[in-house]
């Protein structure tokens, strides 16, 4: 399920391998966000020659539309857009809540049985309880399967974090007793042998999704630690951090990580939720964290934003790159490519004075050219990591 192939002597850094049902994935691993069933303007193939293994699908757009009747018409969510490789889906949840703050309480209300709110484009009634969202998982064909969790906005009291916390282990628990009543118990965990320096290969062949865990507990150290604990109790193929990039200064990340890290086990893979900055990412690494997704490389390129590397010594400080914004005068007749060491389609074959004069008249090549080269970027970062 989860190879540790090598630890950093210098920091806790790993650099493993993943079983999924639909392939092994490489750790650590960036996931690009395909939202609603595709990365924006990118078709499945050129994720793949970006290198990208492993995409997140939003339960919550996909079931709101088109619905899982439809996509599993096509089989599941890997037939319908036409990508083989694995797909981890989230619980749903965290667009829900999302939407309770943009809206106000009017559209969603949380209970302990699950959160009813209306979709905000056509008023329909919805109701999310934890096996409600194991369910359209299961439907979507989902190969990371990941709990209905309750993130608290930030700021929030300690009461209602504390709450939050109770909740999230009641419907990690719900969610893994519908999940098993649907896919069976867990295969034994593959232990990894001979401690440190000598790890072997021991694993079970995966035929089934993995179902993740979310550790939440917003900036509270002992309530991060509760929430560890209790859903180590349940146990899980894999553990997620959440409740992190919700506004929050970012100086909790230490915090936060601090604090769950050391009570993982390390032959269960670690997944960082939303985040995050390039920099962000190299601490998160060196901290001990395997999976990331963020909509950062994708959203920033679609505003013209382009990440390029200055130096190949990644630091958790955001020395190692720059960014552009291509659309600035200064690129109008700059026949340079975004970044010259950069061997991505885009830059082996246009120009910045190009990209900036797409980008100037609105036209969507630009929005696909962008992506490709700042979802290359990341996923060249991760490369670099696993080094
Ligand atoms: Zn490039």
């Amino acid at each position: 399920m989860f190879e540790l192939i090598k630890k950093d002597k210098k920091t806790k850094r790993r650099v493993g391998i993943l079983e999924i049902r639909n392939g092994d994935i490489n750790t650590p691993v960036f996931m690009p966000i395909a939202t609603k069933g595709a990365v924006k303007s990118l078709a499945p193939e050129e994720l793949k020659s970006l290198g990208a293994d492993l995409v997140l699908g939003n339960t919550y757009h996909l079931w709101l539309r088109p619905g899982t009747e439809i996509i599993k018409k096509a089989g599941d969510l890997h037939g319908f857009m036409n990508w083989p490789g694995p797909i981890l889906t989230d619980s749903g949840g965290y667009q829900v809540f999302s939407l309770g703050a943009k809206t106000g309480a009017g559209l969603v209300k949380i209970s302990d049985k699950g959160v009813e709110f209306r979709d905000p484009i056509d008023g329909k009634k919805y109701f999310l309880t934890p096996e409600k969202s194991i369910e359209i998982q299961l439907a979507l064909g989902s190969d990371i399967i990941m709990v209905l969790d309750e993130c608290p906005p930030y700021p929030a009291s300690r009461e209602q974090v504390e709450k939050a916390v109770a909740r999230t282990t009641a419907w990690a628990k719900g969610c893994k007793k519908y999940f098993e009543k649907k896919v069976g118990p867990n295969p034994p965990t593959p232990l990894l042998k001979g401690g440190e320096g000598g790890l072997k290969k021991n694993s079970v062949k995966i035929n089934r999704p993995l179902l993740f865990g979310i550790v939440q507990g917003g900036i509270y150290k002992d309530l991060r630690e509760r929430s560890a604990r209790e859903l180590l109790a349940i146990g899980f193929d894999g553990y997620a951090i959440g409740g992190v990039a919700v506004g929050e200064p970012r100086k909790y990340l230490k915090t936060v990580l601090d604090a769950v890290l050391p009570l993982l086990p390390q032959d269960k893979p670690r997944y960082l939720m939303g985040l995050g900055r390039p920099e962000e990412i190299v601490a998160a690494v060196n901290a001990g964290i395997d999976m990331f997704d963020c909509v950062i490389p994708t959203r920033e390129a679609r505003h013209g934003k382009l990440y390029c590397v200055k130096s190949r010594q990644l630091s958790a400080k955001n020395s190692f790159y720059e960014t552009l914004q291509i659309t600035n005068a200064k690129f109008a007749k700059d026949f340079l490519p975004i970044d010259k060491n950069c061997a991505c389609y885009t830059c082996q074959n246009y120009s910045r004075a190009y990209l900036h004069h797409l980008f100037k008249v609105g036209e969507p090549l630009s929005l696909r050219l962008a992506t490709i080269h700042n979802l290359r970027f990341y996923l060249g970062l991760m490369e670099e990591l696993r080094k």
